[in-house]
C-alpha cells in the first residue's frame, strides 16, 4: 500500500518545520551518542561506521531485478518463491530465520465490466453498449517485465464486494466527505447512481465508503492525468508518468475500522482460527468499486450532463467537467474468486549478547501488486543490504546487546495483512519485549522523511545527522532542515526550522506496516524513507518495474544506500544503548500543540456555522442564486457548544514539567559518567522507557472502533492515510459530535497522565544512578 503523494514527493518527508545549527552538529560528534556513556559511544561509532560501509548500491539492483522479475502478489508463485528466496539470504547472513505462514481472505476477480449503455432514460435490458472500457494494461515494447500478462492480477480493488448495477453516473470530485456537501448545494445527489471519484486526497478505501453512506449503489475511482498523469510530465516509457491505461490497484478495505485479515479481526489468521462469514466481515465494501485507468474514464466522464463542476474539482482531460447525472447508464459488473491464500512472513533474528529479552524490530514488506519494482522492493532491498551489513559485523566478533529481528512481510498490499497478523500471534510477547519497530516502503531520490513516535524524534535526528546526502555535500539531516525552511509556510515556520534542535517528525497515520505495532499494541515506531525528487505514476500498476525504477526514480540505488545507512545505523543505536535514547521534551512539546490545534478546530467550528446562519438569515445565498442555475441554500446549524479543555491543558502542563526534569536527570547522569555505569539498576530504567509508548494506549481502544489502542495517533476514518492526532477529542468534533468530544478530553488526558507518571518514576531511577 505505502502513502504516496502524487504531487510532489515520495511517501514522506519531515512534517514540518525545524533545525538547527551547526555548533550542534559540531559538538554531537564530541559528546557522547544520548543513551551511551563515552567509553561505549566511541565503541557504537566506530561499529556504526563499519555497517555503514557496508551496502552496496550493485548489490541493491541486482536484489532489485531478481525480486521484481515477476509479479509477486500475495497467493502468487512468485511470492512464495521470493520469501524463501529471502530466507536463505537472511540464514546466509548468519541470521536465525524462518518463515511465518498464515492463511488470508485475498480475493481476485473473475469477471470485470464497464459499459456505458446506449437508451437514455429507462434502462431496457437489452439495450446496446455505446462504450465497453478496456481494464486493461497494455504491454510496452522496451519495458520486458510488462508483458508478463499471465501472471499479472487485473486492474481491480480488493475487497470490493461482488456486484452488478445499472445506473447513472454522477461526478464525486475526490469523493469526500466535503465534495458530498458541495454536491448537496449544486442539488445533485448519488442516490441510486454509480459514483465516479478521481483518485487523491484520501486514502482509496474512503471514496467507495462515502459513497455508499450517500447512497450510491457502485463506485469507480480514475486517475486523472491532472493527479499523476501528463500534466505532472511525460508519460511512461518516455518519462515517469502515469499512460493512458495505466491503472491504479489496491485495496479497498475499511482499514480504519481494522487492518489485517478481513475475516479474524484480533487474532491470528491460523489454520483453525474462528472466522467471519465473507458477508459479515465490516470492512469489505457496501457496493462494487474499480479502479479504471484516464482512457477508459474519459468516454464515461464525456457522457455526464448537469452543471458544469466547481473549477477546483476540474482535472484535465480536454473535456468540459459536468457533475451530472448522466443521461446513459453505466453498468457496473464484478464478481470475484474469495478464496483464503497462503502468506509468508519472513522473520530473521540475531540475539542479544546482554539483554536478549529487549526486541529492536525492523521490517519491509515483500509482496507486491504486480512487480513492484518500487512498491515494495526499492525499500526491501535497502533492508536486505542491512541485514547483510550486520551479518558481515558479526563475523568480526561484533555481538549486539539486544536482540534484532528483521522482517519481510507478505500481504501488506491488500491492508498490512503480513504484518498485522504476526503482531496478532506475537502479541503478549510484543508487548513485553519490544523496543521499537522501524518501518520503511517505497523509497526514493531525494530528502530524508521520518514520521512517526515523538518520543523517538530527537534520536532519529540524532541519526540522521550522522547520515551523508549521496548527491550534496549535506548531511540527509542539513538537507532537510534546510528544504523545511525552503518550502515553509511564513515566517513563524522558518523561525522554527531554524532555531528548534530537532526537525519535527510527522505522527503516523496508516499506510504500511507500521500501522499495528504502533496502533494496535503501542509499540513505538519510525517509518523512515527518501524521496521528493522522483516523481512518477505507475503506483500500483505493471510499469512499477525494474526498467522505470532504473530510468526514472534512484537509478544508481545511493539513496537505497542512504536508507539502508539510515535504518541500520537506527537499529544498531537502539540495539546497543546503555540506556534507551526515548526523549521527552520534543514529545511534550509536541502534544501541546495537538491540544492547541483541538481547541482552534472548536473555534474554528464554530465561527464557520455562526457566519453561515447569520449569512442564511440576511437572505445571502437566496439573493446570490442564479435562478438559471440555482442552487441549494445550505441548512440552518446549532453553533458548537464551548468544550472544556482543561483536563488535557493541565494534562499536558505536568507533562512538560516532568518531561524537562527527566532531561535535567540526564543530563547530570551523563556529567557524572553514570550513563551505563549502574548494571541492573539501569535495566529497571530501561524495562520501563520500553513501557512509554504502551502508556498511551488504552486497552478499550477508541470510539467506534476498539481494534485500535492509541489515544495519540490513528489514521482518520475519513481520511485513512493522514493521522489524526488525539483521534478520539479530534474526530469527534470534525463529525459535530459534541458531547463525544467533550466526553473523550478527559480520557486522552488521562492517558498523558499515565504517561507523565512513567516519566516521573523514570526521572526517580536516573537521578537513582548518581
Ligand atoms: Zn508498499
Amino acid at each position: 500500500m505505502n502513502h504516496k503523494n502524487l504531487y510532489a514527493c515520495a511517501g514522506i518527508v519531515f512534517a514540518g518545520i525545524a533545525w538547527f545549527s551547526l555548533t550542534a552538529s559540531v559538538t554531537a560528534d564530541e559528546a557522547p551518542l544520548y543513551g551511551f556513556s563515552a567509553e561505549s559511544s566511541r565503541a557504537e561509532r566506530q561499529w556504526e561506521e563499519k555497517l555503514r560501509a557496508v551496502p552496496s548500491p550493485d548489490n541493491m539492483r541486482a536484489d532489485m531485478q531478481h525480486l521484481s522479475a515477476r509479479p509477486h502478489h500475495v497467493g502468487s508463485p512468485y511470492d512464495k518463491e521470493n520469501a524463501e528466496w529471502l530466507l536463505a539470504k537472511f540464514r546466509e547472513f548468519g541470521f536465525d530465520a524462518q518463515i511465518e505462514s498464515y492463511d488470508v481472505l485475498f480475493p481476485t476477480p473473475k469477471e470485470r465490466q464497464v459499459e456505458l449503455l446506449e437508451c437514455q432514460g429507462e434502462s431496457t435490458p437489452d439495450c446496446a453498449v455505446k462504450f465497453t472500457a478496456k481494464l486493461e494494461e497494455p504491454a510496452l515494447a522496451g519495458d520486458p517485465t510488462s508483458g508478463q500478462k499471465s501472471e499479472q492480477l487485473p486492474t481491480y480493488n480488493a475487497f470490493s464486494r461482488d456486484g452488478d448495477v445499472t445506473a447513472p453516473l454522477v461526478y464525486v470530485n475526490y469523493g469526500i466527505p466535503e465534495d458530498y456537501e458541495r454536491l448537496e448545494r449544486l442539488g445533485v445527489s448519488v442516490k441510486g447512481a454509480i459514483a465516479i471519484a478521481r483518485y487523491g486526497h484520501s486514502w482509496r478505501g474512503i471514496k467507495p465508503k462515502v459513497a455508499a453512506e450517500h447512497g450510491a449503489v457502485g463506485c469507480l475511482i480514475y486517475s486523472d492525468p491532472e493527479g499523476d498523469g501528463y500534466y505532472r510530465g511525460e508519460t511512461f516509457p518516455e518519462g515517469a508518468y502515469r499512460p493512458k491505461e495505466g491503472v491504479q490497484r489496491g485495496s479497498v478495505a475499511d482499514d480504519p475500522i481494522f487492518p489485517g485479515d478481513p475475516l479474524t479481526p484480533g487474532v491470528a489468521a491460523k489454520k483453525d482460527a474462528k472466522r467471519l462469514k465473507v458477508e459479515q466481515s465490516p470492512v469489505i465494501t457496501k457496493i462494487p468499486v474499480l479502479p479504471i485507468s484516464y482512457g477508459d474514464a474519459q468516454p464515461l466522464l464525456a457522457a455526464l450532463g448537469g452543471a458544469v463542476v466547481p473549477a477546483e474539482w476540474r482535472g484535465n482531460l480536454p473535456l468540459t467537467y459536468h457533475v451530472g447525472p448522466s443521461t446513459r447508464k453505466v453498468h457496473l459488473k464484478l464478481k470475484f474468486d474469495w478464496d483464503l491464500k497462503p502468506i509468508y512472513d519472513v522473520i530473521a533474528k540475531i540475539p542479544g549478547s546482554t539483554y536478549p529479552d529487549q526486541w529492536v524490530i525492523r521490517g519491509n514488506h515483500h509482496d507486491a501488486w504486480v512487480n513492484g519494482a518500487e512498491d515494495p522492493i526499492s525499500g526491501l532491498v535497502a533492508e536486505l543490504e542491512e541485514a547483510r551489513a550486520f551479518g558481515e559485523l558479526l563475523k568480526t566478533g561484533w555481538k549486539p546487546k539486544r536482540t534484532i529481528i528483521y522482517c519481510a512481510w507478505d500481504a501488506e498490499e491488500p491492508g498490512l495483512i503480513g504484518s498485522t497478523e504476526w503482531v496478532e500471534d506475537h502479541g503478549e510477547a510484543l508487548m513485553k519485549h519490544a523496543v521499537a519497530y522501524i518501518n520503511s516502503d517505497t523509497n526514493g531520490r531525494g530528502y530524508f522523511g521520518a514520521e512517526g513516535s515523538h518520543t523517538l524524534e530527537k534520536f532519529i535526528n540524532d541519526v540522521a545527522r550522522d547520515i551523508r546526502d549521496p548527491e550534496t555535500k549535506y548531511s540527509v539531516w542539513k538537507r532537510a532542515q534546510l528544504a523545511t525552511i525552503a518550502s515553509a509556510n511564513g515566517s513563524e515556520e522558518r523561525q522554527e526550522a531554524r532555531s528548534r534542535t530537532d526537525l519535527r517528525i510527522g505522527a503516523l497515520g496508516s499506510g504500511s506496516d507500521y500501522g499495528s505495532f504502533i496502533q494496535h499494541d503501542g509499540i513505538a515506531s519510525l517509518n523512515l524513507g527518501y524521496g521528493g525528487e522522483d516523481g512518477g505514476g505507475i503506483y500500483h500498476s505493471i510499469y512499477d518495474d525494474f526498467y522505470w525504477y532504473t530510468h526514472f526514480s534512484d537509478t544508481t540505488f545511493v539513496y537505497g544506500r542512504a536508507l539502508a545507512q539510515t535504518s541500520s545505523t537506527a537499529v544498531m543505536r537502539l540495539a546497543d544503548a546503555d540506556l534507551l535514547p526515548f526523549d521527552f521534551t520534543d514529545f511534550a512539546d509536541t502534544m501541546q500543540s495537538y491540544v492547541k490545534e483541538l481547541k482552534n478546530l472548536l473555534q474554528q467550528k464554530q465561527d464557520e456555522i455562526r457566519e453561515r446562519d447569520r449569512e442564511l438569515e440576511e437572505d445571502v445565498f437566496t439573493a446570490t442564486n442564479d435562478p438559471k442555475r440555482p442552487t441549494v441554500a445550505p441548512k440552518f446549524e446549532q453553533v458548537p457548544p464551548f468544550i472544556n479543555f482543561a483536563p488535557l491543558e493541565n494534562a499536558v502542563a505536568d507533562l512538560a514539567k516532568a518531561s524537562d526534569a527527566y532531561k535535567k536527570a540526564y543530563d547530570q547522569a551523563a556529567a557524572s559518567g553514570q550513563i551505563g555505569k549502574a548494571g541492573d539498576s539501569s535495566q529497571e530504567l530501561n524495562l520501563l522507557l520500553i513501557q512509554s509508548e504502551r502508556q498511551l494506549t488504552n486497552s478499550e481502544g477508541l470510539p467506534g472502533r476498539p481494534w485500535f489502542k492509541h489515544e495519540i495517533y490513528a489514521p482518520g476514518q475519513y481520511t485513512g492515510y493522514e493521522a489524526k492526532t488525539i483521534p478520539g477529542v479530534r474526530e469527534a468534533l470534525e463529525l459535530k459530535r459534541w458531547k463525544e468530544a467533550e466526553e473523550q478530553v478527559p480520557v486522552a488526558a488521562k492517558t498523558l497522565q499515565q504517561e507523565t507518571q512513567l516519566i516521573i518514576d523514570a526521572t526517580a531511577k536516573l537521578s537513582a544512578l548518581h
